[in-house]
């Protein structure tokens, strides 16, 4: 019987827990036996290991975090720390991994896989700052998060004629701003990929107001910078009170949204599909919905494309 180890690693995601449950429930059904590695490639060098069964994953296909708990292992990037992590894999037999997790992580399962360790990779990450795939296992339920969190401080930016700036998470990649900007109807959203001018944000705040709005939604992604300067040179440019909300981790807790559950559920399935085929070293992901798998070394090298048709549209839609 072959041997899968499963660890989630970086920051969690909503949808790790469901993909889990899809690759124990998937694994099991066609006859592997699976291992639990806790807190990522710190309790993959560390043996934290144990055996999973069908229970080990009842009722958590609805709950947020990750059920295998993550860790950031700085001792994995080093050549003892990784030679550590190999040895622990041959002493526990675990044959083949599957690893869930954003780009470092998913990195980490590269050099697995180039260590001659059969990897399958798993994006999971709210930052959806993945160049190979459409989405990341995680990136909706945060947007939903925002997106209900703009609407709340949207009533209360109306009751007093305010504008507020909502810092939103996403590394380096505005895609959580751009999302929840345009589902939330923000004024303007501030994102690392597209040059920021402080006067076009101020002169569209003063628009709206003299056309009769009494709020103005500001998002701003976290990679542009700090969230009360810029809230500061809005006050005192366009002396409308402006405020500050930093979403912060909020955005990484709650129960993962339908889609988030079924991306996790067909990835998981698929990973143990790719094994049973005897394929390893691919990345999975999901193009125009459809799941799809791509040599890992490949994928990772591929760069995120920055959706500027969606970016303009919220532009034209929020005047
Ligand atoms: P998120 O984007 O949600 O923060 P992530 O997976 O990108 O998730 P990282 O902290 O970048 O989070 O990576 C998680 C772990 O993966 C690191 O602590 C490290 O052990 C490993 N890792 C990161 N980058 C690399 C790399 N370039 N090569 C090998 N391993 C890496």
């Amino acid at each position: 019987m072959k041997t899968i180890g499963i660890l989630t690693s970086g920051g969690d995601a909503p949808g790790m827990n469901p993909a889990i449950r899809a690759i124990v429930r998937a694994g099991i059904f066609n006859g592997f036996r699976i291992m639990g590695i806790r807190q990522g490639y710190s309790g993959l060098i560390d043996g934290d290991i144990y055996e999973m069964n069908l229970s080990s994953v009842a009722d958590i296909i609805h709950r947020g975090g990750t059920m295998l708990r993550s860790a950031r292992s700085d001792e994995f990037k080093t050549e003892s720390g990784f030679k550590k992590a190999l040895n622990v894999l041959d002493v526990f037999g675990i044959d083949s991994l599957i690893v869930l997790g954003g780009d470092g992580t998913l990195r980490g399962a590269k050099d697995l896989y180039n260590a001659g360790v059969p990897t399958i990779g798993i994006p999971c990450t709210i930052d959806n700052d993945c160049g190979y795939s459409d989405y990341t296992i995680g990136f909706f339920t945060a947007v939903e998060t925002v997106v209900d969190a703009i609407s709340k401080i949207r009533d209360t930016s109306t009751s007093h004629g305010r504008a507020n700036v909502i810092e939103v998470m996403g590394r380096r990649c505005g895609d959580i701003a751009l999302y929840a900007g345009l589902a939330g109807g923000a004024e303007s959203i501030i994102i690392p990929e597209v040059e920021f001018d402080i006067d076009e944000v101020c002169k569209r705040a003063i628009q709206g107001k003299n056309r009769g709005k009494l709020h103005h939604i500001i998002v701003l992604a976290e990679g542009v910078g700090n969230a009360y300067e810029v809230a500061k040179d809005i006050q005192d440019k366009t002396s409308i009170d402006t405020r500050v909300t930093v979403l912060g981790y909020i955005q990484r807790g709650g129960n993962p949204t339908s889609y988030d559950r079924i991306l996790a559920s067909k990835m998981g399935n698929r990973a143990i599909e790719l094994l049973l085929e005897g394929k390893s070293g691919r990345a999975l992901g999901v193009k125009c919905n459809e799941i799809i798998d791509l040599e890992i070394n490949e994928a990772l090298d591929i760069e995120k494309k920055f959706n500027l048709d969606m970016y303009n549209t919220s532009k034209i839609l929020s005047i």
